[in-house]
């Protein structure tokens, strides 16, 4: 069922920390699923190992996920999500997927229900928080080219007042168009930068997973 939040005459659909946890599991499958795939695309511009971090983060989230409480609010879930990546994750996308989850889990606090504006405006700062720490901006070939897309189109579908359907479909399709995107880069950072112009026609694998999250964000919502 999806949680409903009414304020004056206007019912808002809302996100729960169920829906993160289900997110959460389907994020970890999906890394399963297509590490290898990952770790090719990492292996021509890369050092082949973006599949296995990303896929040893989010289980090591998915077998946290039991010990957290019935109780947990969405916050919780995403603090303990950014912790899990940021204390399991070699390479660079898993620590920064931990730092964004950390900073929107924290503007989260206290809440048990989140709205679509809420969601869009922690990831924000999630993203802003990537872009410091990885020194990243857009059109450098990383993970940004896909979050920076899903987010605005997030904050977007927020502003337009879509349901939470079209908002995470908006995002998901945000992401896939940044990812493609990325292959005629030349990258700006990471390994991938060393090679020049033969980092051209790949796709960047960090903005690729970032994909399958917002994927899976999708579905998570979906399922509910
Ligand atoms: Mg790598």
């Amino acid at each position: 069922m999806h949680a409903r939040i009414t304020m004056g005459n206007v019912t808002m659909q809302t996100l729960e920390a169920s829906h993160l946890r289900r997110w959460m599991m389907l994020c970890a499958a999906a890394m399963t699923q297509q590490h290898e795939y990952l770790t090719q695309l990492d292996a021509a511009i890369g050092d082949a190992d973006h599949g296995t971090n990303m896929m040893r983060g989010f289980s090591s989230i998915e077998s946290r996920l039991e010990g957290l409480p019935a109780t947990a609010r969405p916050s919780e879930v995403l603090l303990m999500a950014g912790t899990a990546l940021m204390g399991s994750v070699g390479g660079a996308s898993g620590p920064l997927w931990g730092v964004a989850l950390r900073r929107a889990g924290k503007v989260l606090e206290g809440l048990e229900q989140v709205s679509l504006e809420a969601f869009a405006g922690a990831l924000k700062l999630g993203l802003e928080a990537v872009t410091e720490l990885g020194a990243a901006e857009l059109g450098e070939k990383t993970m940004v080219d896909a979050l920076e897309p899903a987010v605005r189109a997030l904050l977007e579908a927020a502003a337009r007042g879509d349901d939470l359907a079209e908002a995470f479909a908006a995002a998901h399709q945000a992401a896939e168009a940044g990812a493609r995107n990325t292959a005629p880069m030349v990258a700006r950072k990471g390994r991938a930068s060393y090679l020049g112009d033969r980092a051209i026609g790949h796709q960047d694998p960090g903005a690729v997973s970032t994909v399958f999250i917002f994927a899976a964000f999708e579905r998570a919502w979906l399922e509910a």
